[in-house]
C-alpha cells in the first residue's frame, strides 16, 4: 500500500508505540502520591516539557485533550462564555477555511446569537492582511487563523496577524495542526495566545492533543472535577497516550529540517511528474507558502471520488477534499471559499507525504495515476 493521506492521520512512530507500551505499564493514577502515581506523573511532566520545547512555550503552558477538535471548540467556549452580548468587545474573527471543528463551532455559535465574521481568502487560500484589518476593530475579542490548511496546503501569515490583532486589543488563536514538524512553530516569536494540536498528524497517538495556552490570557476550567491540568480540565490523566505524543514531539523537533526537506522533495517529484503528464491540470492552494508535503490537484472532467476509488484498487490510498468533509461527496468547501470553480473543486485530489514515504512511492503514482485519468476523461466526454 502507498499511502499518501498524512493529513487525515500518521502512521505511529516505532519509537512512539514502545514509548506507549512501556508506559501502558505505568498504571498508577499520575495524581496518587505514592511510587506509582509519581512515575506517572513524572512520565507526564517530561511529555509536557517535550511538548512545551517543540512549540515553543513554557511547560505550564501545555493542556493535554483529546485532540485538535477539542482544543478548537474549547477556545471558542472560553470567549462564548467570557462575550457579554451586549458589551463593546463582542465579536469574534476567524476565516472561511478553518478545519471543521471550527467551521461548526461558528456556525453553533452564530445560531446563539453570537457574532462571528469569516474573513474571506484570496485564490491561493490565503488571508489577505489588508482584508483581514477591515474586520479588526475595537469591538474584536478574538481571532483564529490556522497556521496551515489540511487540505491545500497554504500556510497563513500567523506572525503578522497577531500583531494586527493585538493592536486593535484582541486575543489571537491558531490552529496549528497540520504544521506541525513540517514547518518551524512558535508560540513565542509568533506571540499567538492559544494554539491547537494533534498527536496523530505527527507520529503520535490518536485520541490526545494539546491546546496551548499563554500565561495571563482568558481561560475558564472546561472541564470541572479534580485538579488535573492545573485545574483546567478534569479527568485521569491518559498517561500512555501522554507519554506518546510527548516523544513524538522530540522526534518532531528533531527531525524538523531534514523531514521538511524530504515533503517538499516527494511533493515537488509528483507535482512536476503530474504536470509534465497529464494535460489540463490545476494545482490548488499557495506555491510559495505551502506545506512540504502536501500536493492538492483538480483534474478537470475527471470526478474526484472516481479517481480515487480507482487510486485505491491499484493500492494508492489518498483523500478527496478533507477526510473530515468528505463522505458527503459534496465538493470541497476549502476549495469553493478560495474562488475555485465548482467542476475543479469537484475533481480535487489531495496527495499527501509522512516521513515513511519514498521517491518510489510517486514514481508508482506517476505510473498508474495518469491512464486513470485519461479513461475517466473519456468516460466523461462519451
Ligand atoms: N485541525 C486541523 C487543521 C486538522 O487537520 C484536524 C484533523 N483533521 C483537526 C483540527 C482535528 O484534529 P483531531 O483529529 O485531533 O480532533
Amino acid at each position: 500500500i502507498i499511502y499518501l493521506d498524512n493529513n487525515a492521520t500518521t502512521r505511529m512512530a516505532d519509537e512512539v508505540i514502545q514509548a506507549v507500551s512501556e508506559a501502558l505499564v505505568i498504571y498508577g493514577n499520575a495524581s496518587s502520591m505514592h511510587g506509582f502515581g509519581r512515575d506517572a506523573a513524572a512520565a507526564i511532566e517530561q511529555a509536557r516539557h517535550q511538548v512545551a520545547s517543540l512549540i515553543d512555550c513554557d511547560p505550564s503552558e501545555v493542556v493535554f485533550t483529546s485532540g485538535a477538535s477539542e482544543a478548537n471548540n474549547t477556545v471558542f467556549n472560553i470567549f462564548r462564555d467570557k462575550i457579554d452580548l451586549g458589551s463593546k468587545r463582542n465579536r469574534i474573527v476567524t476565516t472561511t477555511i478553518e478545519h471543521p471543528s471550527i467551521i461548526e463551532t461558528v456556525k453553533f455559535l452564530k445560531s446563539r446569537g453570537y457574532l462571528v465574521d469569516e474573513v474571506p481568502v484570496d485564490k491561493t487560500g490565503r488571508v489577505d492582511l489588508a482584508t483581514l484589518k477591515t474586520y479588526l476593530g475595537e469591538d474584536v475579542a478574538l481571532v483564529s487563523v490556522m497556521t496551515g490548511n489540511n487540505e491545500t496546503g497554504t500556510i497563513q501569515p500567523i506572525e503578522e496577524i497577531t500583531k494586527l490583532v493585538h493592536a486593535v486589543g484582541a486575543y489571537m488563536h491558531t490552529d496549528a495542526t497540520q504544521a506541525i514538524g513540517k514547518i518551524p512553530v512558535s508560540m513565542k516569536d509568533w506571540d499567538v495566545d492559544y494554539m491547537s494540536l494533534s498527536g496523530h498528524k505527527f507520529y503520535g497517538p490518536k485520541g490526545i492533543g494539546v491546546l496551548a495556552v499563554k500565561k495571563k490570557v482568558p481561560f475558564e476550567t472546561f472541564i470541572h472535577g479534580g485538579h488535573q491540568e492545573g485545574g483546567k480540565r478534569a479527568g485521569t490523566y491518559n498517561t500512555p497516550s501522554i507519554v506518546g505524543i510527548g516523544v513524538a514531539a522530540e522526534l518532531a523537533e528533531k527531525n524538523l529540517e531534514s523531514e521538511s526537506k524530504h515533503l517538499w522533495h516527494l511533493r515537488e517529484m509528483l507535482r512536476l511528474g503530474i504536470v509534465q503528464t497529464i494535460p489540463n491540470v490545476v494545482v490548488n492552494g499557495n506555491q510559495e507558502h505551502c506545506l512540504p508535503g502536501t500536493l492538492d490537484v483538480s483534474f478537470p472532467s475527471a470526478e474526484g471520488e472516481s479517481i480515487l476509488l480507482y487510486l485505491d484498487l491499484d493500492g494508492i490510498e489518498v483523500s478527496t477534499g478533507s477526510a473530515c468533509a468528505s463522505g458527503s461527496l459534496e465538493p470541497s468547501y476549502v476549495l469553493l471559499a478560495s474562488g475555485v470553480d465548482i467542476e475543479l473543486a469537484h475533481g480535487s485530489i489531495r496527495f499527501s507525504f509522512g516521513h515513511y514515504n519514498t521517491e518510489d512511492d510517486v514514481k508508482y503514482v506517476l505510473q498508474k495515476l495518469p491512464p486513470i485519468i485519461k479513461r475517466l476523461r473519456e468516460l466523461s466526454t462519451r
